[in-house]
């Protein structure tokens, strides 16, 4: 899960990481209020979970509480590559001397954490590691080892820093390398970490992102998560544990694997140009490797419960889950949703690889209603299509 960026600031504040005080807030009576209570020049940013705000309009200095207001009013309802602004936060400002990039995260290939650090912060850090790659240091280190004073030193000297930065530094990354493991984070990123006029450091951006795989260690991040801006089909699959994703058309799209899924979309997009409407995918959803009857179940009853979806299509190519027991895992889904009073929308199957044969004669066997079989993901994913785009036509 991303946070925002309000949420990374509170966080680094319990692990003494040195940040100014912000207050969130929803409307420009709010800001107003807040720049009052912090005094003197505030800046008004916008909370969406993407970089980039600044050049975007979404970071405003405000020297009165009046201009914070007005910059709330401006940035609240902002659209920011896609993400609409519904919170703000008014923070104190920053008496900006120099601006840094600092970063700590998972590096899976190398199985180790990785840090980078470059004195040239504040600006779009990919570009920056494009076109001046020696300006950025990039560290690997063990996560057994951890972010040690001397790791942390040498970093702060590879990267060009003198001496008396180096010092100040070091206390200061240990202090967020502490924050993401103590989250059980896979990414912790401020940009810019600034040196004031005062020679002080301060992480005035923050960006987390944690591990849902830890989540069981951690009961108080169920708090973080932004309830508003989820998708309700989102959140329902996520109570269910599925891996969902609501997309914007009419056949619903369930597969085992999350490439196979992934490509099943562009299949289905492809072939829904043949029909009149061009129907396309209802959503992404990966059934991973179980596709026991309930996994089914509770996968078909969250697509069915998108108004917008005609057909389904069931993509299934069996390796350690064998075509067979997706078979039964599909009747055995009808009937549960049968008690529940859910009727199935026309549902197309593929399923191929191990046990195919035998999965297909039992579905072919059970007859069930409202549901076809195709051998190929072409011929599956255009017969959804076409389903979807008949029920479209006959609305
Ligand atoms: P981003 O554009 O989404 O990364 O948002 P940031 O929080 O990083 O803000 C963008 C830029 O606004 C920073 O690089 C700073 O130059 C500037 N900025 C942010 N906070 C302050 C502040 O308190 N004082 C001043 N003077 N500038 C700030
Ligand atoms: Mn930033």
């Amino acid at each position: 899960m991303d946070l925002y960026e309000y949420q990374a600031r509170d966080l680094f504040e319990n692990y003494d990481v040195p940040v100014l005080q912000g207050i969130v807030a929803t409307s420009s009576a709010e800001a107003e209020r807040a720049a009052e209570k912090l005094g003197g020049t505030v800046i008004v940013k916008a909370q969406v979970k993407v970089g980039g705000r600044g050049k975007a309009g979404g970071v405003k200095l405000a020297h009165s509480p009046a201009e914070a207001a007005a910059a709330a009013k401006d940035i609240l309802g902002l659209d920011i590559k896609g993400h609409t602004v519904r919170k703000v936060m008014v923070a104190e400002g920053a008496d900006i001397a120099e601006e840094y990039y600092f970063s700590i995260m998972l590096d899976r290939t190398q199985r180790q954490y990785l840090a980078m650090l470059s004195r040239e912060g504040g600006m779009d850090i990919e570009k920056l590691a494009k076109e001046r790659p020696e300006a950025l240091v990039r560290r690997n280190f063990s996560p057994l080892e951890g972010l040690t004073d001397s790791i942390a030193r040498e970093i702060a000297e590879d990267a060009g820093f003198p001496a008396d930065d180096v010092e100040k530094l070091v206390p200061v990354l240990q202090k967020l390398y502490e924050t993401y493991v103590g989250e059980d984070a896979t990414l912790v990123e401020v940009n810019p970490l600034v040196k004031t006029n005062s020679g002080e450091l301060l992480a005035i951006d923050g960006k987390m992102t944690l591990d849902d795989n830890a989540d069981f260690r951690h009961p108080e991040h169920s708090e973080l998560v932004d309830h508003n801006t989820t998708d309700p089909l989102e959140l329902k699959a996520q109570m269910m544990g599925l891996n969902y994703v609501k997309l914007d058309g009419s056949v619903g799209v369930i597969g085992n694997g999350a490439g196979l899924v992934m490509s099943t979309l562009d299949v289905v997009a492809y072939a829904g140009e043949e029909f009149p409407g061009s129907p396309k995918p209802a959503n992404f959803l990966d059934i991973g490797g179980g596709a026991d009857a309930e996994i089914m179940a509770n996968g078909l009853e969250v697509i069915l419960a998108d108004e917008q979806v005609q057909s389904i299509l069931v993509n299934v190519f069996g390796g350690i889950t064998a075509c067979d027991e997706v078979a039964n895992g599909i009747i055995q889904a009808y009937k549960i949703l049968h008690t529940q009073g859910i009727e199935p929308k026309p549902l197309v199957v593929r399923l191929d690889g191990n046990n195919a044969e035998e999965g297909r004669k039992i579905l072919d066997d059970a007859n069930l209603p409202n549901l076809q079989r195709e051998d190929t993901m072409d011929g599956a994913a255009r017969k959804a299509a076409e389903l979807a785009s008949q029920a479209d036509q006959n609305k």
